[in-house]
């Protein structure tokens, strides 16, 4: 099928429009047209070539809504004008203990990413959502439930279960202490899915600009790093704590806030951990763990729970064509809190 897309095609390019083939589905596949696509960091990243292994032309986009326009012979999930979804991955081998187990974010032969990544089958670079139309196997295409505002569900498949899933595994609830980090596109979420839960939050940043948004996303309070007295008094008063920041920087301070047992939850690549204190890890048996989005079974319960409770992320919807000005602005933080591209700005080829 012929399709279009904004692509770059070689690293650090503009995204431009580029007309590209979308396999011939499969048994098992699910066509969609994509409706809507976030922008995620990482799209910047890669297009960027930042950590070295991007594929070009790259097509970005890894939170994807669409509607169904064709299904295989033995699909059995999904018909045609149904709307779904699909998150950063797009395959796997369904074999390993990690995939029975439903990690297959975790697969012992590797996710197939829904873009910059290669199908399992045919070897061909794999495309993502800043297009006009996808093909995915069945068993990675999510549920949309009716009710969810489609123009702001699409962040839920990155920015969404990248932090769901560490407060799930935490099992955060009524009465848990949670802190989250940065109040970017995976900040707000983990901010407003913590309170979704029970969870009292608040918000660590390095200066008070921020309270009264961390204040309207639902948060109890703001928790200035930068003052000395108030980290102090702050000690041991977290069960975990969601560190969205993406670039490297000093985690000592934040563990001595966890309590015993408590977790500092990494969910962006930082490279390198320097100058770590193990006082607070040793004396009160706190961790350091990353979390990287999560399996398809736990994607579907965020959705699912998000229609429930009614969270959305906040968005700023724009057309395809204003995406290379959306990234820079992205580079500046200059977004409240996530772009959603209307992909119905796109005309089919
Ligand atoms: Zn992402
Ligand atoms: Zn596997």
């Amino acid at each position: 099928m012929k399709t279009i897309g904004y692509a770059a095609q070689s690293a650090g390019d503009t995204l431009a429009p580029w007309e590209f083939e979308r396999r011939d589905l499969r048994p098992n596949d699910v066509a969609m047209e994509v409706l809507y696509c976030g922008i995620c960091f990482t799209d910047i990243h890669q297009v960027q070539d930042d950590w070295g292994w991007g594929i070009f032309p790259m097509v970005p986009g890894h939170e994807i809504v669409g509607r169904v326009t064709d299904v295989g012979s033995d699909v059995t999930q999904f018909k045609k004008g149904d709307t779904v979804a699909v998150g950063c991955m797009v395959d796997s081998c369904q074999e390993c203990d990690q995939c029975h187990h439903g990690e297959e974010q975790f697969c012992r032969e590797g996710m197939t990413l829904t873009y910059a990544g290669r199908d399992r089958i045919n070897g061909e670079t794999t495309q993502g959502g800043y297009s006009k139309h996808l093909v995915c196997r069945e068993e990675f295409v999510l549920r949309i439930p009716e009710g969810l505002d489609l123009s702001r569900a699409a962040p839920l498949l990155c920015a969404g279960i990248t932090t769901y899933s560490p407060l799930r595994h935490w099992n955060i609830g009524p009465g848990s202490q949670v802190g989250v980090i940065g109040l970017g596109g995976l900040g707000h979420m983990a901010v407003k899915l913590a309170v979704g839960l029970g969870a009292d939050v608040t918000v660590l940043s390095r200066t008070e600009d921020k309270e009264a948004d961390a204040l309207d996303l639902g948060a109890d309070g703001l928790l200035v790093s930068s003052d000395d007295a108030a980290m102090e008094s702050a000690q041991s008063s977290f069960d975990l704590i969601i560190d969205t920041i993406p670039v490297k920087h000093d985690l000592t301070p934040y563990l001595r806030l966890l309590d015993i047992n408590g977790g500092l939850v990494l969910v962006g690549q930082i490279g390198p951990i320097e100058e770590l204190d193990s006082e607070p890890v040793v004396m009160g048996r706190r961790c350091i763990v990353g979390s990287a989005i999560g399996g398809i079974a736990e994607t579907q319960e965020l959705i699912d729970f998000c229609a429930k409770k009614n969270i959305l992320p906040e968005c700023e919807i724009i057309k395809i064509d204003q995406v290379n000005d959306a990234l820079e602005r992205l580079k500046r933080s200059d977004v409240r809190y996530r772009f959603v591209i209307d992909m119905a700005s796109l005309a089919a080829p």
